[in-house]
């Protein structure tokens, strides 16, 4: 959809990526960082203070505190950390369980194992979990869960008793929790992150995936990290140094440097303005807003009122005639299951979502 945008020079409100400046420090950091000569390789597991302030942030915000030497890695980005941890405990049969909508790197990433996807869709309308459907699917080959919490693309939130349901579910398997958390600092009207590896029967089992691609602001840095305890770590860093082996030295510097003095955890009102001014925006558009998107860049939107079309002609459509690029949902599904909902991202300049709400009201309703 981003190349579709391009083409038509419609304003780009599909891929997951903020328009707005980055936080002027974290430049002047990066550029000093390369300045004082940081340009070789950092050590395999990250730059030593940067390992220290994840590991203090975490702490004060989730009251549990991973060690910074065995128990945090620094990644090249979520991505990255998401497949390198599915490939440290996958053996080919293995199965996976994803939850849908999913985010698009968890099916190629499984597959690519050699082990299988078994997709689960979230329950309609508002995409809560399917208990029943998880427990049916559970057997002897499931080797690990999927679980994205605030979710891309609907922004749903997992609260503690969710984190609890499925700790009884698997409690007595050796099953492995995926946990992508990359919007961790993103919740609104006052909604609390509960993180697994806050869990403490889940601890032992999961590996947390973070972003400080989406925590800053900065998704092109394409740096992350990996909570996991020391065991599970090791089977990650056996993978970890081979793959990447290290990451952008400079950028990790430039990132411990600024977390003296900034907290991860204080962007969730920022991002609720723009949600709100966006959710303002959009109601006065024939679009129907879903659910009150209560975490993430995102908002799911209906086009009920305007076209009965597939969800990916809609979104085309949009974009060649009215120059706004969204998301279709149904990529989103292994099966490409189609609920006629779009995806928008909200992480845009005000002036951004004035622009494109501009080209939203001229689509009357049922065009
Ligand atoms: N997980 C989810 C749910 C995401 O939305 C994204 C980015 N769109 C990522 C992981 C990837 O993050 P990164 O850019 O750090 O690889």
């Amino acid at each position: 959809m981003s190349a579709l945008a391009n083409e038509h020079k419609a304003i780009n409100l599909s891929q997951g990526f903020p328009d707005y400046p980055l936080h002027p420090a974290l430049s002047e950091h990066l550029f000093n960082a390369s300045k004082q000569g940081f340009n070789q390789y950092a050590p395999m597991i990250g730059w030593a203070p940067l390992r220290e302030q994840i590991a203090n942030q975490y702490a004060h915000q989730y009251h549990v505190s991973p060690n910074p030497d065995t128990e945090i890695t620094i990644t090249p980005g979520a991505t990255y950390g998401i497949f390198t941890a599915l490939a440290s405990i996958l053996s080919a049969d293995d199965e996976v369980i994803v939850l849908e909508p999913a985010y698009d790197s968890y099916v190629p990433n499984i597959e690519m194992c050699n082990a299988t996807p078994i997709c689960i869709a979230l329950k309609a309308p508002f995409f809560s979990v399917d208990w029943e459907a998880i427990k049916k699917a559970i057997n002897a080959k499931t080797k690990a869960i999927i679980v994205n919490t605030p979710h891309n693309p609907t922004g749903a939130v997992w609260a503690k008793e969710d984190w609890n349901t499925l700790y009884d579910l698997i409690k007595d398997t050796a099953i492995y929790i995926i946990a992508d958390e990359v919007y961790d600092t993103l919740l609104f009207d006052g909604k609390q992150h509960f993180s697994a590896f806050q869990h403490e029967g889940l601890r032992n089992r999961c590996f947390c995936i973070y972003s400080f691609g989406k925590s800053l602001h900065a998704t092109g840095w394409k740096l992350g990290y990996v909570i996991a305890e020391h065991a599970n770590m090791q089977l990650f860093r056996r993978l970890h140094q081979y793959l990447s082996f290290s990451v952008s030295t400079p950028t990790q510097v430039a990132v411990a440097r600024f977390l003296e003095t900034n907290t991860l955890y204080a962007q969730a009102a920022f991002m609720q303005q723009k949600r709100d001014f966006f959710l303002d925006a959009l109601s006065k558009t024939p679009f129907k807003i879903h659910q009150k998107s209560p975490g993430s860049y995102f908002q799911l939107a209906s086009y009920d009122a305007i076209s009965d079309m597939p969800d990916t002609e809609f979104a085309k459509w949009l974009t060649i005639n009215y120059g706004v690029a969204t998301i279709p949902l149904s990529p989103f599904y292994k099966s490409k299951k189609d609920e006629r909902l779009i995806r928008f991202c909200f992480a845009k300049e005000e002036q951004t979502i004035r622009n494109a709400m501009q080209r939203l009201l001229q689509i009357p309703s049922n065009a």
